[in-house]
């Protein structure tokens, strides 16, 4: 059995981890945070197995000027930024046509078509299944004409073998008596669930691994070298580590190892927000997500976290205080009966611009293995894609067509 470096310790990492020991691999995890520290933290943590329409949609150019202008617009670009991201932004953009939107979702939709059998084993873990709420996921819209608008990628999402149901004022109210009577429509999804705590569900993920003889260095690797017969990694301290097989699950940082092992993929970050309003989880039994705002609100264990808007605008630390005030008076709308929320989050979504992410071997050498890109599915996808890499390092032949996901599509 070979030693595999697997590094990043979020949804991506853990799970492909995960899938390795149960291949009987040694495998050492490379990551200086604790287990779901990054974007893997402060997510929605949704089961999102209906999510295969990427953000960038043929709507996108329907609503451009309103997306951009609008106050209560859950997309923002930080204009300082539009330099740098020119090249990713032009692409985002191109993919949003109809036939490649449509060849997007149905890449995605054939991966979340896996996603729960990614997850059934683990969730055997002792005290794992304890986090997940099986609850459908409700959409909400307060404008009849975006439910209409909605149609197309519902109508897309049927085809692709989504269930849904569509309800009306009356049927929201009756699931959710505590939201405001403002929304005319909603689309339940069935088959999903969320998590509790995602940060929580990974601890616990990660302890047992633990036991079971994972291994975690705690320290960033600053470099890869794809050698034959097995993979240099240098961490930050310069020490060095040769492993058979290299895993990059390191998230919205990943580009950089990407072209240490020769391969140019276009990732950058989609930043999302949340806001927890603590002890008010009771007030609402699933999550339920504002179509028009771009955020759901999630009873989660320390209160309703709601979180969600999309900010192009790169890797820095500064919050958007207009998307958390956004965020948070969105959410009071919602729900009259939150009050202020305690606390805030900033996180850095990994993203490719036609919204697949990148799963498949380096370019320099099949010893080194990317999974990153998850977009805003990283939680629903881990498990699946945990089985891939697992599938790769063995040279096993995978159950899923690779070719959409492949490093070398751009
Ligand atoms: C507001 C918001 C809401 C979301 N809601 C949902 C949802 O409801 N459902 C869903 O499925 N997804 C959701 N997502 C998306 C999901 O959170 C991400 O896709 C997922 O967390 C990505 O996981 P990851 O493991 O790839 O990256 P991360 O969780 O970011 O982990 C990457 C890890 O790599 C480590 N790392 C970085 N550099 C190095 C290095 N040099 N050496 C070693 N380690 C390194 C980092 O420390 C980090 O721990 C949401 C995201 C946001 C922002």
């Amino acid at each position: 059995m070979a030693e595999v470096a697997v590094l990043g310790a979020g949804f991506i990492g853990l799970s492909s981890a995960y899938w390795l020991l149960r291949d009987g691999h040694r495998v050492t995890l490379f990551d200086p945070l604790g287990p779901g520290e990054a974007a893997s933290y402060g997510n929605a943590g949704t089961f999102a197995n209906y999510g295969c329409i990427p953000v960038n949609n043929p709507d996108v150019f329907r609503n451009l000027p309103n997306l951009l202008f609008s106050a209560t617009s859950p997309f923002r670009i930080r204009w300082g930024y539009v330099p740098h991201l020119a090249p990713w932004l032009a692409r985002f953009l191109l993919a949003a046509t109809p036939k490649r939107c449509e060849a997007s979702a149905r890449a995605l939709a054939s991966l979340l078509s896996r996603a729960f059998e990614g997850y059934r084993e683990m969730l055997a873990v002792d005290g794992l299944s304890s986090f997940v709420r099986q609850r459908e996921c409700l959409y909400l819209y307060s404008n009849a004409a975006s439910f209409q608008a909605a149609q197309r990628s519902l109508a897309l999402r049927r085809s692709l073998g989504v269930r849904f149901q569509n309800i009306e004022r009356d049927g929201i109210q009756a699931l959710e008596p505590n939201l405001a009577p403002i929304f005319a429509n909603g689309t339940l999804f069935g088959d999903s669930w969320f998590l509790s705590d995602p940060r929580g569900f990974l601890q616990m993920l990660h302890a047992s691994m633990m036991s079971q003889g994972l291994r975690h260095e705690r320290i960033a690797i600053r470099s890869l070298e794809p050698r034959s017969g097995s993979v240099r990694l240098v961490d930050e301290s310069g020490r060095m580590h040769d492993a058979g097989h290299a895993i990059i699950c390191t998230g919205a940082s990943s580009r950089r190892f990407a072209q240490q092992c020769g391969d140019r993929v276009p990732l950058d970050t989609e930043r999302g927000y949340h806001v927890r309003f603590p002890g008010t989880a009771p007030l609402i039994s699933r999550p339920c997500g504002w179509a028009e705002r771009g955020f759901y609100m999630v009873p989660m264990d320390g209160g309703i976290r709601a979180a969600g808007t999309v900010e192009l605008g790169g890797y820095g630390p500064r919050k958007n205080p207009a998307l958390l005030n956004l965020i948070t008076t969105s959410a009071q709308e919602a729900l009259p009966a939150l009050q202020q929320p305690d606390s805030t989050w900033l996180g850095f979504r990994p993203s490719l611009p036609d919204g697949l992410p990148v799963v498949g071997r380096s370019s320099a050498s099949p010893r080194a293995v990317y999974a990153f890109g998850h977009q805003h599915l990283g939680v629903t996808l881990g498990g699946v894609t945990g089985s891939v890499v697992a599938d790769l390092v063995a040279g096993r032949a995978c159950p899923l067509d690779l070719e959409p996901y492949s490093p070398r599509r751009f």
